[in-house]
């Protein structure tokens, strides 16, 4: 029975000229001396490249593998050497290039070890496929979309019918109507195994244009020739002639011309139950499964009047197309221009080097009289002519105008992406508007546009996860932190004793102590005092120089520190003076008469309570209150009684309470009695270890130095000995430790110097005119360093140092650790390598210390310079005691706020305060940097402590 045949819609009847390739027989092309072969020939992403250069390749060795799903391999068609692998022009539209295997051919044409399958339809279909994937099949009829996924429809969409394409419908190309009549009966094979593969559809159609009729009888002889025991299910398959028009060719017009069905707008013919291939890509599919050959040849027509011969040619793909042209006698100077494809389809080959791929299935080279250049584009008259010969029922001109306007939404509307480019509406177009090129570049536009907007649509789901999980960790930190702040209150209140418990921590208790002595009036009064005597032996001091001193210079320099002395005596004296001014008008305030007076001293002089003495008072207030409330309710009438008892029945609870607080309280600041055991008398290491740690919490700061300088002292003749007499191994070790034990018996001296000077003098007195201090002068009169036992000599060097200004001190320091790092550098010089870490680690130390001395000596000379500055002039001295006076309130101030603040509030201030040194010493450095002073190194130094503690404190 024969098939129907329905008219195809629209089209148009260019002339054929498809006799000129036609004359001749098929040639076989020469192989090249390099093949091209691009890594993308196909629809889809590129093959990866599986060679390297340099890599010897036989005939349809595979030198490039699918990159994914939509992909297809890459072969080498002839044997040769991977020579480069880089981007070469290629046959594309767009004119870009790509990058390409280029193999350097040996002219032996070798191929790689061939498997032959006997029976190919006794294979699974999905063994199938994956044979015709690494074969690297793609549709050879110009889409290259690859055949393997062609092949793989849908599960829901069920194949009825299996076309096979021989329309070749553009005019001049002929090489599928060749390839029917060479190959017909490996079409035949082919078209089985393809039905096979689809699970044998009820339609197997061929379908060839009533122009080929040479390619129609070869057809049909094989099908009479061929017998179902070779090829199963032949008697399915048909060959279908119907009449020649442009575009019969293209996939959804054949279909309805075969089958009266359409695809609909966007889906796949799989979507209707069919299946189309091209009558190439079925011959390939039966060399790739039979023997085992993948694609690395195809037949393309050379044609065009520039050439002495036109025809059709084997060429093996990556052949540039100069090589090929050559061989049919090709013109340049004759070419109107090099078109690969049709004229109706194809595209201005961008370089005549490009190679031959995969989907070239012809090249055009037309002369100048053949192909004459197209008449300038005219307006649109809007005759219609272009929409009646749309074979996708599309309307041409509006698309025009919108891709002109690019109104992509108005084209996407109208069904743009249906174009299937055949050009037959430009063709017939009488103002000559190259139609096909406006909705070519639309398109790109569009599917550009909707890359960008993936992208975008990517980057913001990135950025939206992003900020959601700063959130999220945001959210955690701060569930966190409050934990913790619970967690800190929670301990708080575990930690404060309970009613009728001395507190348990002895360092609580030490503070509480220390605390109750600083509130206590008297405790004050004696510190001023101590204050007052210290800075007026100091002035005295100081004066005593300045007389003696000699050189002018030096004169200058005592003076200026003379009345800087004098200064801080008198702030301390107006200190003193001012607190006992206070004491006495608080004591008279309280016995005044007017009741606001009274009661502001008395709020007054609670302030300079101690808390023992607070509490006390306290206890005697109520208890008097006490008194009174019950005289009262013995006194009182009946209504009123009941509420006067449980008046004195509260009074009674806070009495109790108050007896609780004071009995702590005295717990607290009495000094246990185990201090008056001697800890060493005691025989349990650990009875003896706390007695010690209890004995230390009784000392002063200043006895604690003492004590820790004499075990030092201790520790230093130990080790001295045990350096003397250590092996050369052992010595720069031991040698280490002693000069690290130097360094805190250092560092604790200066400690004991400045504890002594904030010490009471021995004996206080508050006389203006003061004794004369400690002939330090007389100490220092003899060399530290030329004592023997260490103790004695720490104790001279401390002496020593309480005659020097802070500079002094420091440059003391600095000539001490010169010398340690000098000593230290010089053991490295001679260290084994097993102790060259170690000590280059002491010299980094010593480096870092030097420098922060160095900042620290800068700093206290800019002082000192601005004191000398200042104080010359006696009115300008009382400037500067305005200024410290302002710069002690303004401290008090600070130290008043911060009492109130809350942790986060304290901690924030420290922030705070960070910065500003911050910023300050980012100053100091940039001025520093300026002058290329000296001290650039220590204020770097200096800059980056502050920043590390900001960075610390920012981070809790
Ligand atoms: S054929 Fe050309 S002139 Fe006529 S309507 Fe279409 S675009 Fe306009
Ligand atoms: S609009 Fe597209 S499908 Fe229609 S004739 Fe023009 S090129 Fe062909």
């Amino acid at each position: 029975m024969s098939q129907l045949i329905y008219p195809l819609r629209g089209g148009v009847h260019p002339p054929e000229n498809k006799a000129q390739s036609l004359q001749i027989e098929l040639q076989h092309s020469a192989i090249p001396e390099e093949l091209v072969l691009p890594l993308g020939q196909h629809i889809g992403a590129p093959a990866e490249a599986i060679v390297e250069v340099g890599d010897k390749v036989l005939r349809g060795q595979m030198i490039a593998e699918p990159n994914g799903p939509f992909s297809a391999a890459i072969h080498a068609s002839s044997s040769g050497e991977v020579i480069a692998i880089e981007p070469r022009p290629i046959p594309h539209s767009s004119g870009l290039w790509g990058d390409c295997i280029v193999i350097r051919c040996d002219g032996e044409d070798r191929w790689v070890p061939l498997q032959e399958t006997e029976n190919p339809y006794a294979l699974e279909a999905d063994d199938l496929l994956h044979r015709i994937r690494l074969a690297g099949i793609a549709g050879m009829g110009g889409a290259g979309f690859p055949t393997a996924v062609k092949l793989r429809p849908p599960a829901t969409s069920p194949i009825d019918t299996l076309i096979i394409n021989g329309t070749e419908c553009e005019p001049y190309i002929t090489a599928d109507d060749v390839l029917m009549q060479e190959r017909s009966d490996d079409i035949i094979r082919g078209c089985a195994l393809l039905a096979h593969i689809l699970g044998e559809p009820d339609n197997i159609l061929i379908g060839v244009e009533d122009n080929k009729p040479k390619a129609i009888a070869a057809l049909e002889q094989s099908l009479k020739n061929l017998d179902a025991s070779e090829v199963p299910g032949i008697d399915h398959i048909q060959v279908v002639s119907f009449p020649t028009k442009y575009p019969s060719g293209g996939e959804k017009q054949l279909i309805q011309i075969l089958t009266g069905k359409e695809v609909p707008s966007g889906g796949l013919p799989a979507h209707i139950g069919i299946v189309l291939q091209n009558v190439g890509t079925t011959v390939a599919i039966w060399e790739a499964i039979k023997f085992g050959k993948p694609l690395t040849e195809r037949i393309t027509t050379v044609v065009g009047e520039s050439l002495q011969q036109q025809g059709n040619t084997l060429v093996r793909i990556g052949t540039p197309s100069d090589f090929v042209l050559k061989q049919f006698g090709f013109s340049e100077q004759d070419c109107a221009r090099l078109i690969a494809g049709g004229p109706m389809m194809g595209f201005s080959l961008p370089d005549i080097n490009a190679p031959i791929v995969k989907t070239s299935n012809c090249l055009l080279a037309p002369s100048h009289q053949e192909m004459p250049d197209p008449e300038p584009a005219q307006a649109c008259i809007r005759c219609g002519h272009c929409a009646e010969a749309c074979p996708a029922s599309l309307l041409p001109q509006q698309l025009y105008w919108y891709a002109q306007a690019k109104d992509h939404d108005r084209l996407q509307a109208h069904n743009l992406m249906d174009c299937i480019e055949c050009g037959a509406c430009a063709y017939v177009c009488p103002s000559s508007i190259p139609l096909v090129q406006y909705y070519r570049a639309s398109k790109g536009e569009i599917r550009q546009a909707a890359i960008d907007k993936e992208k975008s649509d990517r980057s913001r789901q990135r950025f939206e996860f992003r900020q959601k999980r700063i959130e999220a960790a945001e959210a955690e930190k701060e569930a966190k932190r409050l934990a913790r702040k619970k967690a800190a209150e929670a301990a708080k209140a575990a930690a404060k004793p309970a009613p009728g418990t001395a507190p348990s921590d002895p360092v609580a208790a030490a503070m509480a102590r220390v605390q109750a002595q600083q509130d206590d009036p008297a405790e004050q009064l004696a510190k001023l005092e101590r204050a007052f005597n210290n800075a007026t032996n100091r002035a005295k001091s100081a004066e005593e120089k300045w007389q003696q001193a000699e050189a002018d210079d030096q004169k200058a320099k005592l003076e200026a520190r003379f009345k800087q002395a004098q200064v801080r005596m008198k702030d301390a004296e107006a200190k003193l003076t001012e607190f006992k001014q206070k004491q006495q008008s608080t004591s008279a305030s309280v016995d005044s008469d007017d009741p606001i007076e009274r009661a502001k001293a008395k709020a007054q002089q609670r302030l300079s309570m101690s808390p023992l003495e607070k509490a006390r008072k306290n206890l005697e207030t109520l208890q008097e209150r006490l008194k009174k409330a019950e005289q009262k309710a013995a006194e009182a009438d009946d209504d009123k009684r009941d509420a006067l008892n449980a008046a004195s029945d509260k009074l009674k609870q806070k009495i109790e309470a108050a007896e609780q607080e004071l009995k702590d309280l005295q717990a607290s600041t009495t000094v246990p009695e185990a201090n008056a055991v001697d800890p060493d008398s005691i025989e349990d290491p650990i009875e003896r270890a706390k007695a010690k740690a209890q004995q230390r919490l009784s000392m002063s700061p200043l006895e604690k130095a003492r004590k820790n300088l004499e075990a030092m002292g201790e520790r230093l003749k130990k080790a001295e000995q045990k350096a003397a007499e250590a092996d050369e191994d052992k010595k720069a070790a031991m040698d280490s430790v002693v000069d690290k034990l130097k360094q805190k018996i250092c560092d604790l001296e200066q400690e004991i110097n400045e504890l002594q000077a904030a010490a009471p003098a021995p004996a206080p007195a508050p006389a203006p005119a003061p004794a004369p201090a400690p002939a330090p002068e007389k100490q220092s009169a003899v060399d530290p360093d030329s004592i023997e036992d260490p103790i004695e000599r720490a104790k001279a060097k401390a002496m020593q140092r309480l005659t020097m200004s802070p500079t002094e001190k420091l440059q003391s320091s600095l000539k001490s650790l010169e010398a340690r790092l000098s000593k230290s550098e010089e053991k490295l010089a001679a260290a084994t390598d097993d102790q060259r870490s170690a000590l280059e680690a002491a010299v980094a130390k010593l480096q870092d210390k030097i420098a922060t001395v160095k900042q620290e000596i800068s700093e206290a000379e800019s002082a000192e310079n601005a004191g000398k500055e200042n104080t010359p002039e006696p009115e300008v001295v009382s400037a500067v005691e305005d200024a410290a006076a302002a710069a002690i309130a303004k401290a008090k101030e600070k130290a008043a706020a911060q009492a109130n603040m809350s942790p986060e509030e304290k901690q924030q201030a420290q922030i705070d305060s960070l910065k500003q040194r911050i910023d300050k010493a980012q100053l100091r450095l940039d001025n520093a940097l300026a002058e290329n002073s000296d001290n650039i190194d220590a204020f770097k130094l200096g800059l980056e402590k502050l920043q590390n503690k900001l960075a610390e404190l920012e981070a809790e």
